[in-house]
């Protein structure tokens, strides 16, 4: 490991932050009635104990992703960080209620403004900053659409680290920007299956053509880091650390809605879910506040039709990737060797729910519901005409909900909702080109 005092990038330049940037993320665990069940050794299916994640994580992050705490401190460099695009805009959607005739009110809070364009650096940031401060040199990850494997690349680049990604094979060849992006950032990336490792390799001989999966991407990136004493592995999504990271996406929302005069709590909470992180970002402090002060926000979880890890899975133990290298977690799951149809919205095609999120889901403390990706790009659509943002094709599950939701003949009047718009779709417009009919296909 090297030495952190040696790394300039990691000290504070010491500047006074925007008292509006959060300075704690929050903790659901703090607040659940019952305790989540613990992650398994997946040899001794013994409670997971710290030390078994040491080869993965810093010990920081074991920690966080361990704590019962229910606000924990931003480091100043991390709030640095965070305020050059933080806190993020929360939008009331005038333009989308008259279009749709609607009483309620709509607001969405955007994360399209971070320079990855989504949720994502919230938590790259905090990930790469608890490694470098550790003496990590190296870190490795997978992504799905790219969005996380460039958000990381973004925060190694800005904290003196590394970063090697293994990009799943059906959007390394179909969304080539982001991997360009990961490039500028001087980051390395891989397809995946790829012939680099053991998993990958094993993987390319049961068939050849596999379009990939997160699963298998993950089962990459692990073996990488375990191999290395100087690196450590980084997951975007489904672990309480990330989650808790997110957090400050809900936790400026509470605020921004006061400040907008909203005086009770917001009646509706939409967002996308795949792994979970800005759903359970978005949406745990309200959670948190249901639990603790007895208001009454409902939560959808909106997940893909062709994914449907928390409608049509099931509650049990599982693996986070596919080879079967990491702890087992308490999840929704379609199982660790589900490969799910190549859609758009890359970033939700993952077999199981964050354990944090299955937990709630199955306390009855939120909702979920699929949509076919013809709806959610119709949403899509109709949300960038009225509003102007072109959404992430992840971010319109959330819009697809709170449309369907607003349209289903009840009488929604004074209502709040609210749509975590996870990110923008400006590098996905070959997505929407195709699903608009357009005839040529991008190569
Ligand atoms: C990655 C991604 C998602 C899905 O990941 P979660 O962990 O479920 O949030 C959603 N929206 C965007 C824009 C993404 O990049």
């Amino acid at each position: 490991m090297a030495n952190p005092e040696d790394n300039p990038k990691l000290h504070a330049l010491g500047f006074a932050v925007s008292s509006k940037v959060p300075t704690h993320w929050y903790n659901l665990v703090a607040d659940f009635p019952e305790p989540m069940p613990p992650y398994l050794n997946p040899r001794t299916h013994e409670p997971v104990q710290p030390a078994d994640l040491e080869p993965l994580f810093p010990k920081s992050l074991i920690a966080m992703e361990m704590s019962q705490e229910r606000y924990i401190e931003i480091p100043q460099r991390v709030r640095e960080l965070y305020s050059t695009y933080r806190p993020s805009p929360l939008f009331r959607a005038h333009n989308l209620e008259r279009e749709i005739g609607t009483n309620a009110r709509i607001y969405y809070k955007y994360e399209g403004n971070s320079p990855a364009g989504s949720h994502k650096p919230n938590s790259a940031l905090a990930q790469a900053y608890f490694n470098a401060i550790e003496g990590t040199t190296r870190l490795t990850t997978e992504t799905g659409a790219g969005q996380w494997g460039a958000s990381l690349s973004m925060a190694c680049a800005l904290l003196g680290l590394t970063a090697e990604v293994w990009q799943v094979r059906a959007s390394y060849d179909s969304k080539p920007y982001r991997r360009m992006q990961m490039e500028v950032y001087g980051a390395q990336c891989h397809p995946s299956p790829s012939q680099l490792t053991e998993a990958g390799r094993v993987l390319l001989e049961q068939d050849p053509q596999t379009s990939g999966s997160l699963g298998m991407a993950i089962s990459e990136a692990v073996e990488s880091a375990v191999g290395d004493p100087h690196a450590h592995y980084a997951l975007g999504s489904v672990l309480n650390l990330v989650l808790i990271q997110q957090s400050v996406i809900g936790e400026e929302a509470l605020v921004q809605l006061q400040e907008a005069g909203e005086t009770s709590a917001p009646n509706v909470v939409f967002g996308c879910a795949g792994g979970g992180s800005n759903l359970g970002g978005l949406a745990a402090p309200f959670i948190g506040q249901n639990l603790r002060e007895g208001t009454s926000t409902r939560v959808v979880a909106c997940e893909p039709a062709s994914c449907p890890s928390m409608t049509q899975g099931e509650y049990r133990y599982d693996y986070g990737d596919t080879a079967g290298l990491t702890p087992m977690m308490k999840m929704y799951t379609l199982g660790h060797d589900f490969v799910p149809d190549p859609i758009h919205a890359g970033g939700l095609r993952y077999h199981g729910m964050a354990p944090m999120i299955s937990h709630a889901y199955h306390l009855g403390l939120m909702d979920a519901k699929a949509f076919a990706q013809e709806d959610t790009f119709a949403a899509g659509v109709e949300f960038a005409r009225a509003e102007g943002i072109i959404p992430a094709p992840e971010s319109t599950h959330a819009i697809a909900g709170a449309l369907t939701y607003l349209r289903d003949g009840e009488n929604h009047d004074d209502e709040v909702v609210l749509i975590g718009l996870s990110g923008n779709g400006v590098l996905d417009l070959p997505a929407y080109h195709q699903v608009l009919g357009g005839q040529e296909r991008p190569a």
